[in-house]
């Protein structure tokens, strides 16, 4: 493996997690995992209407056949997004690190976002790591022989746009601003102070980003 970002301490694991948690950095390309400042850049930013142009357009792809039926499949998609926002945020992206390898996952993964929590082009995930993941789902719903994967992802994408875009604005704005938009200021302004905890109070507490809820955290 090879040495690729010289910014990143030695892999020491008490020490590498709190740095992660602790710096801030303007932007993640300052600190990537990615040799060449090109792949650095063109890999780790992800200006917001890049995936705000390209998943909608993977939705219609997949459900342009609409039927009656499909439209539960896309509502249980949807909902089931809740549990896999806090269970991937909570166990996938903070994973423990316990040495070189899971360090490198972790930072690749989610630590980069906590070390320039300010990047506004880095809130989004970029296209080809959600990319992988809802592949991932997708082969998983698959091997399950669930009846329409196709539409259990286009809901579990339809919600990932809303979270991804809460996550934004969350990121983008105080909470003071974010509690002015109409109807859904106030609960919003409740997910921002939450997240931010996460971020800036308790990185280790605290997963549930775009929802608050009385028993996940
Ligand atoms: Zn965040
Ligand atoms: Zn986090
Ligand atoms: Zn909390």
């Amino acid at each position: 493996m090879s040495t690729s970002c010289p910014k990143i301490p030695t892999p020491h694991v008490d020490s590498i997690t709190e740095w992660i948690y602790s710096s801030k950095t303007e932007h993640v390309n300052e600190v990537r995992l990615y040799k060449t400042k090109f792949w650095n850049i063109l890999l780790t930013k992800s200006p917001p209407f890049l995936p705000l142009l390209f998943w909608p357009l993977i939705i219609y792809y997949l459900i342009i056949s609409l039927t009656f039926i499909r439209f539960y499949w896309i509502l249980i998609g949807f909902i089931l997004w809740f549990p896999i926002e806090y269970l991937f945020h909570r166990f996938l992206f903070h994973l423990p690190v316990i040495g070189y390898h899971s360090q490198k996952f972790h930072f690749f993964l989610h630590g980069i976002h906590h070390v320039a929590p300010n990047d506004l082009w880095h809130v989004f995930s970029p296209i080809h790591e959600l990319g992988i993941q809802a592949l991932i789902v997708w082969i998983i719903f698959k091997i399950f022989q669930l009846p329409d994967p196709n539409a259990l992802i286009s809901g579990l994408l339809i919600n990932y746009i809303r979270y991804d875009s809460i996550h934004y604005l969350i990121h983008a704005y105080s909470p003071a601003k974010i509690s002015k938009l109409p109807l859904i200021g106030n609960y919003l302004r409740k997910c921002s102070i939450h997240h931010r905890q996460h971020h800036f109070s308790n990185p280790r507490k605290h997963f549930t980003i775009s929802f608050i809820s009385s028993f996940l955290d």
